[in-house]
């Protein structure tokens, strides 16, 4: 039996992380979970894959969404190697990135990588990968958080999990994308599946374990409680209303953005204002 995989987590400073990514670090390889949003947070992971001193065999993606692969091109940089995902996260991911580039550049600049790479390898769920006795397998969830949702377990005993943004660590939560329902029932599903005392590292924050589905699920909830029930006669006073219940329900700014961004896209889905279009 090889030694146990060291995990590595990016940015090495976590506090006020918008991001995380993960360098999984075998006998002899370099496994990457994600790669980070800006260029120079992904250029500081390359540099961290350079530093262990072993090759880059793989990427791997959690889901869809540009926090998670726009920091491929910096973090790959001339390895050839597979950047594998479910056909799903790679679909959505060509289909939206001209979308995504019009609202990031303007928000990040220079920093949101002009030049993106994206997943080249799909995977099926249920698939595993191997890079010496570590064997990793690919999570088929179809929407949830993102339009398409793929966590990766670690080991047979399914004790190291890489849940992407399944859970966000006591931080605020992006829904704008529209599948909370798909969202909440892959919530109960992955409690299900993976033993309570199961590491779960995800993109914000964390670990999280077991004890944070019911946080999760408490956050989504009444985040959509909160649209429904907000006047939206008035929106700039209905998106007044939820803002306050969900800082109330969580006393952080952190990622309070993502939350602002997604009241009026829920509410729209929820037939509660017209659309714009
Ligand atoms: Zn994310």
């Amino acid at each position: 039996m090889a030694d146990e995989p060291t995990i590595h987590r990016y940015p090495l400073e976590h506090e006020g992380a918008f991001v995380n990514a993960y360098l999984v670090e075998t006998e002899s390889s370099v496994i990457a979970i994600d790669s980070l949003l800006t260029v120079s947070e992904s250029q500081a992971m390359r540099e961290g894959i350079d530093k262990v001193g072993k090759p880059l065999r793989a990427v791997l993606l959690t889901h869809s969404h540009p926090d998670h692969y726009g920091g491929l091109t910096e973090l790959v940089a001339d390895d050839d190697v597979p950047i594998i995902a479910p056909q799903g996260v790679i679909d959505v991911i060509a289909r939206d990135d001209d979308e995504k580039e019009q609202i990031l550049r303007p928000m990040f600049g220079d920093e949101w990588a002009a030049d993106r790479t994206f997943p080249n390898t799909s995977i099926r769920d249920g698939e595993s990968v191997a890079f010496d006795g570590a064997i990793f397998t690919a999570i088929d969830l179809g929407p949830s958080e993102s339009p398409h949702d793929s966590p990766w377990v670690l080991g047979g005993d399914e004790r190291t999990v890489f849940l992407g943004d399944q859970i966000y660590g006591h931080k605020h939560c992006y829904l704008a994308d529209g599948f909370h329902d798909e969202w909440l029932k892959n919530i109960e599903i992955l409690r299900e599946r993976f033993p309570s005392d199961a590491v779960l590292h995800i993109g914000h924050g964390g670990p999280a374990g077991s004890g944070d589905w019911d946080w999760q699920r408490a956050y989504i909830e009444t985040f959509l409680e909160a649209v429904r029930t907000a006047d939206w006669s008035s929106p700039e006073q209905a998106h007044v209303a939820v803002v306050t219940t969900m800082t109330e329900f969580l006393p952080t700014e952190e990622l309070r953005f993502l939350m602002d961004l997604s009241i009026e896209p829920v509410a729209e889905q929820l037939g509660l204002t017209r659309s714009r279009a």
